[in-house]
């Protein structure tokens, strides 16, 4: 059983809960650690992410609720970081490598907004193709290889968020696939984690988690390092779907997940019911 969670979001971004209200319902879930992964601060507004000017409190919060769980829950400060924020790295335990914003002809947008947006990036920043969308979006994943702060690499093919219903790719072509597998490739060879991210799922836009099965099996075959993370924006998420990625790991040719103990990550073996 996987006792760690390390995709967290709370009231200090666009999450719904206090910290402490997550960390309550992490034991609560049987967790025995979690990390907070705040979303970095963007060069332009965001409802979802916290505000440069609150970082300070934000870390203060998180390292007075360590202090205060020890012994019965491990807490990690954390944040999920975008290749297009300026926020430093240094003096957080781990980072997730996210994109959710993809750029193109000097304009930008969100991947995972609404379905509407969706189709409105592709056309208008794409002239309508979506292979050319993925390109753009998995080179952005591949520069993250670069960054050696980001230890994770957040819902991988998370601009598909809504093809279970709407198809804007096809993440059969040969255009889609290759981007993918050369971003893949250059981030195992950074030895990043990638994350199995059950976030939408429990949001109810997927049945199925980041990455796809597809993509999965794919790092399977290059012996990646993978971790499994709820991406919970509410307490009742925290550990949303932990056995069915825990499952579809294995179905992928994985034997363990990768956790984090404070200092780096270790392998965890994973099937043995325990
Ligand atoms: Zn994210
Ligand atoms: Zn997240």
């Amino acid at each position: 059983m996987i006792r760690q969670n390390l995709h967290t979001h709370s009231e200090w971004d666009d999450g719904a809960n206090t910290l402490e209200e997550m960390a309550q319902a992490a034991i609560s879930a049987g967790l025995t650690s979690l990390g907070f992964s705040v979303h970095s601060y963007m060069p332009f507004p965001s409802f979802w992410t916290i505000e440069e000017a609150r970082i300070p409190d934000y870390t203060r919060a998180v390292h007075r609720l360590r202090d205060e769980f020890a012994g019965t829950l491990a807490i990690y400060h954390g944040a999920e970081w975008d290749t297009l924020s300026k926020m430093p790295l240094d003096g957080y335990d781990y980072v997730i490598g996210s994109i959710h914003h993809i750029q193109a002809r000097g304009q930008g947008s969100c991947v995972d907004n609404t379905p509407e947006m969706t189709k409105q990036y592709i056309a208008e920043l794409f002239d309508g193709s979506a292979d050319a969308a993925a390109e753009a979006y998995f080179a952005q994943y591949e520069s993250l290889a670069k960054v050696e702060k980001v230890g994770i690499v957040g819902h991988f093919d998370l601009l598909t968020k809504f093809d279970e219903t709407d198809h804007f790719f096809d993440a059969d072509s040969p255009r889609f696939r290759a981007a993918a597998i050369r971003a893949m490739d250059a981030l195992v060879a950074a030895n990043k984690v990638f994350e199995i991210n059950t976030g939408a799922i429990s949001r109810g836009y997927r049945t199925m988690p980041y990455p796809s099965r597809a993509l999965l099996k794919e790092l399977g075959r290059r012996k990646a390092r993978i971790t499994v993370s709820a991406d919970a924006h509410a307490a009742s998420d925290v550990a949303f779907g932990f056995a069915e990625a825990e499952a579809l790991a294995i179905d992928c040719g994985f034997t363990e997940v990768w956790q984090f103990d404070g200092r780096g990550f270790v392998p965890t073996p994973i099937g043995g019911g325990g």
